[in-house]
């Protein structure tokens, strides 16, 4: 078996950041596992962080349900839990940074006014659009690939201003947009890889370019392969919470660790799968595609 080997001295802190928008499903266990394991693997620390930055797509009491399942699971967190709407302070010290740089600008654009494309066309850039002008708030983006290498995905490569355009940093109802807070907090906890699902990965180039306007480093990234139907569609939450059963944590844990690419031994209580997983974990071992046909009866304990 091929060993990964730290490229870098630092300590290894790892994340699992999910939204309160609803309950742990088999997607986020994915996630949950594979940057808990991976923490692991390299004698790292884990951390834990909610993103309730939205609360009109919040689901209440989704947080603490979340909390509970990876407490069952028997994953714990190496430190408080982070809630990002404690954070509001630091989201808008970044946005204020980014503006009096001259990275960011005002935008009073409304909804019609953007394009079919979902390319933003700078509109704004050069107008007298004032930050007390009702809008958003965009981030300057330049021409050029912003390419980085995912440690199972491979190289990936975006021209943000080809397939983006300034993007939205803090949204027209005031609240911090995901691409900033996510990167500010990951900063903040001292994130040095974020492990977490492949329907991210068209987000990285973005907070890349965040993170270097901010002064930062961007950490390292692994995207995991997401759960999708047969025809490529989208998991409908009565899919997804069907074939998995996840009130049985030993049957969710060897599920997510099959579809993660190992192979655990049938029959496993969940001590012994997660001692499983600590000795057989390897990255090398994960699928390299971004999306895998969910196949409930190939992930069965
Ligand atoms: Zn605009």
């Amino acid at each position: 078996m091929v060993r990964d080997r730290p490229q870098h001295s630092e300590p290894y802190v790892g994340r699992f950041a999910p939204s309160p928008t609803g309950d742990l499903h088999f997607g986020s266990l994915v996630a949950a596992v594979g940057s808990y394991l991976q923490a692991r693997a390299r004698g790292g620390r884990w951390l834990v962080r909610i993103e309730d930055i939205d609360p009109p797509r919040e689901v209440a009491g989704s947080a603490a349900r979340i909390l509970g399942d990876l407490r069952r699971y028997g994953m714990h967190p190496d430190g408080e839990v982070l809630y990002q709407s404690t954070r509001a302070d630091a989201h808008a010290a970044a946005i204020a940074q980014l503006l009096a740089q001259g990275d960011a600008f005002p935008c009073a654009c409304t909804r019609s006014m953007l394009p079919a494309s979902g390319v933003y066309p700078g509109t704004c850039r050069a107008r007298s659009v004032t930050v007390s002008t009702p809008g958003s708030i965009r981030l300057r983006v330049d021409h050029g690939p912003i390419a980085f290498t995912d440690r199972v995905m491979g190289r990936h490569a975006q021209d943000l201003a080809a397939t983006v355009g300034d993007f939205v940093i803090r949204r027209s109802d005031g609240l911090p947009a995901y691409q900033l807070a996510v990167v500010v907090d990951d900063a903040e906890q001292g994130i040095t890889e974020i492990v977490r699902g492949a329907d991210l990965l068209d987000s990285t180039p973005r907070q890349m370019l965040v993170h270097r306007r901010l002064g930062l480093t961007p950490p390292r990234y692994l995207h995991l392969p997401v759960a999708v139907n047969p025809d490529g569609s989208k998991l409908s939450k009565r899919l997804r919470s069907d074939p998995v059963n996840l009130t049985d944590p030993a049957d969710g844990l060897a599920a997510a660790l099959r579809f993660l690419g190992h192979a655990p031994p049938a029959g496993l209580d969940l001590a012994r799968l997660w001692e499983w997983g600590h000795a057989h974990w390897d990255v090398a071992r994960i699928p390299s595609r971004p999306t895998i046909a969910f196949c409930p009866d190939t992930l069965k304990h």
